[in-house]
């Protein structure tokens, strides 16, 4: 059906093989295929930083095809933020060009022995020389790929973060306006393999089993898409940020405040909108268009043009670090994406050390006299560019949260924010309790878009997700049932590699459904499509109960637990009692283990690692 392309950077051997039927209609492809690839070719002696890691890049097979909202690409590791399963997605162009070289995925293993980058066309693979651009920003490094490897060529680089093995480094794609694999320390994995770049430029046509069926999906779902995500299109996705203080969602001051709503104000999508929008973008096959360039007018950064930040941005870089100055942010942002850092665990690790600042267990002798306190502008600046370089203290920082607070020692446990090792994105479980327990069980450590209900629960309806709606957010009923099916839908977005922000447009079950079987010519029933989603959503869980993953982990920070911030709520989550409700939808002990009787109807019984 289709072909992995394999780059071992140890021996410079390129091969190819060809991708069955029947793994396709197992795993489908984007990180389900990435997936089963890493639990068969890593262990758990497997070291993130080590050659034997893999990096596997994978699209879906929707991909390259003219399904709205389908040309982002997946990529899958071991995390060595986490020492776990590592996921993350990005949209732009990257992934439909990829696809267009005429590859389904890509699996590098080993360690140049010295700084390379891919160049991967439809018609050759080459790994070449890069020591000139080795120490290059990711904005510079993907204009000189341009003038080397043609302008139509796409990029995914690395930055000073990723060469120095910063552990939440990020990979930018297509420079400044691009999108970013940024969660779980990808940019370091490509650091230590001593690659720099990814490089494709291809432009084979994607062959489709059903045109006239890609036809009609397309033509039902075009005026849903087109017509109903006007808040994403008007205001991008940061232009949530009041909203969500409102509600207590938004991470403020290391999460410990309950509202902020002057500072949330200033920071909105909706004020970047009024004081600094040049024009919006939008990745691939993607009518929504929910990016932003902003440029920078008055102040330090005069005239800069850059790309606006979403709102989990905002919300780490912000108001986490009580940031209220836009245009700030604004900088936070482009230095992030310049030096190759994920901007959630960078605003994470920031919010924390201002805490530990506050507390006097770090001092301004610590950070080379840098001031880390709440609001301070020019110390976060500085602070990122030292992260990024892993200069003195910041070095401790750029290990991410649990390891810092370790580090640092006293009680900073206690004020470290992070599930499994992984920084939480812009979403308080204590806001919504979905959102909580999806946070404990996402498979990458604390992530909301592994379940995704955020809007779902007390708002908008699924109506083809086949339970009912969820019209309280403060009981715990009908909770771990709506994240057992989201999380299983999620899994199926991830391996179509389709964009998640398509339900706010109409792409939910069935029309996703259609794209697959148009693409594919399959028959594909509602049943079949779940019962999919939850065998890669178990296969990702096996790798980390291979890893030592269980009940412990599936929790969250002791603030979400037990600190009531008032403002938008003054809740806590029960997380426990949704817990246990959660590993019986699952099929999974008490200890949230999968049995082996669900893992075998799942037919993955050659993954059971006990
Ligand atoms: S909704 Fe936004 S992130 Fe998603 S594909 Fe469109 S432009 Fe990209």
């Amino acid at each position: 059906m289709g072909k992995i392309l394999r780059v071992d950077l140890d021996t410079r051997r390129v091969s190819t093989e060809e991708l069955s039927d029947t793994v396709v209609e197992k795993y489908i492809g984007g990180n389900g295929l990435g997936t089963k690839i890493l639990y068969e070719e890593t262990t758990n002696m497997t070291e993130p930083l080590g050659p034997d890691n893999l990096l596997i890049i994978a699209v879906g097979p929707v991909t390259g095809t003219r399904a709205f909202n389908s040309d982002r690409f997946d990529a899958v590791t071991m995390s060595p933020l986490t020492g776990i399963y590592a996921e993350s997605n990005a949209g732009g162009y990257w992934g439909g060009v990829f696809k267009k070289c005429g590859y389904d995925a890509l699996v590098i293993c080993g360690k140049s022995a010295e700084p390379v980058y891919l160049s991967i066309t439809d018609k050759r693979v080459e790994i070449k020389n890069a020591k000139s651009l080795w120490g290059k920003e990711t904005f510079e490094a993907t204009e000189i790929l341009r003038e080397m490897e043609g302008k139509t060529c796409r990029a995914a680089v690395i930055g000073p973060a990723g060469e120095a093995l910063v552990r939440f480094a990020s990979v930018i794609t297509d420079g400044m306006h691009g999108r970013t694999l940024g969660r779980c320390g990808f940019g370091a994995v490509m650091g230590s393999k001593n690659l720099k770049a990814v490089v494709v430029n291809g432009n084979r046509p994607t062959e489709i089993a059903d045109e006239e069926k890609m036809a009609s999906t397309l033509k039902k779902l075009g005026p849903l898409m087109r017509d109903q995500p006007t808040a994403l299109r008007i205001g991008g996705t940061s232009g949530g940020v009041e909203g969500s203080e409102s509600i207590g969602n938004l991470p403020i001051k290391n999460w410990n405040q309950g509202s902020w709503p002057e500072g949330a104000k200033k920071i909105t999508g909706m004020t970047m909108v009024e004081e600094a929008l040049v024009k919006r973008y939008h990745c691939g096959q993607c009518v929504i268009n929910c990016g932003r360039v902003v440029r920078a007018e008055g102040g330090p950064y005069e005239g800069q043009e850059m790309a606006g930040p979403e709102y989990e941005t905002m919300g780490l870089l912000g108001s986490n670090c009580m940031i209220d100055h836009l245009r700030t942010v604004l900088k936070a942002n482009e230095l992030c994406n310049r030096y190759g850092l994920d901007t959630i665990s960078t605003g994470s690790v920031i919010g924390f050390a201002m805490e530990a600042f506050e507390r006097g267990l770090i001092s301004s002798q610590d950070l080379d006299g840098i001031e880390l306190t709440w609001g301070n502008g020019p110390a976060l600046l500085k602070v990122i560019d030292r992260i990024a370089r892993r200069e003195g203290f910041c070095r401790v920082l750029g290990e991410g949260v649990r390891k810092a607070a370790e580090q640092i020692g006293g009680n900073a446990c206690e004020f470290a924010v992070e599930v499994k090792g992984l920084e939480p994105p812009a979403h308080d479980g204590r806001a919504r309790f979905t959102v909580a327990l999806g946070l404990a069980t996402a498979n990458r450590g604390a992530c909301h878009l592994g379940a995704f209900t955020h809007d779902f629960e007390e708002g908008l309806v699924i109506e083809d997700l086949g339970t009912p709606g969820l019209p309280k957010r403060f009981t715990t009923e009908g909770k771990a049932e709506n994240v057992f099916m989201m999380q299983n839908l999620m899994c199926m977005f991830d391996s179509l590699s389709c964009c998640k922000f398509g339900l706010y447009g109409g792409l939910t079950v069935n029309p996703l459904i259609d794209f697959l079987n148009a693409a594919t010519g399959w028959d594909l029933d509602h049943t079949a499509f779940f019962e999919t989603g939850e065998r890669i959503f178990n296969l990702k869980r096996l790798f980390n109960v291979r890893v030592g993953v269980s009940r412990k982990d599936d929790t969250l920070p002791l603030r979400m637990l037990t600190h009531r911030r008032g403002g938008g709520t003054n809740e806590l989550p029960p997380l426990n009692i949704m817990l246990s409700e959660y590993y019986q939808c699952r099929g999974w002990n008490e200890f949230g283990i999968p049995t082996r009787e669900r893992i075998r109807k799942l037919g993955l019984d050659n993954y059971i690692p006990y």
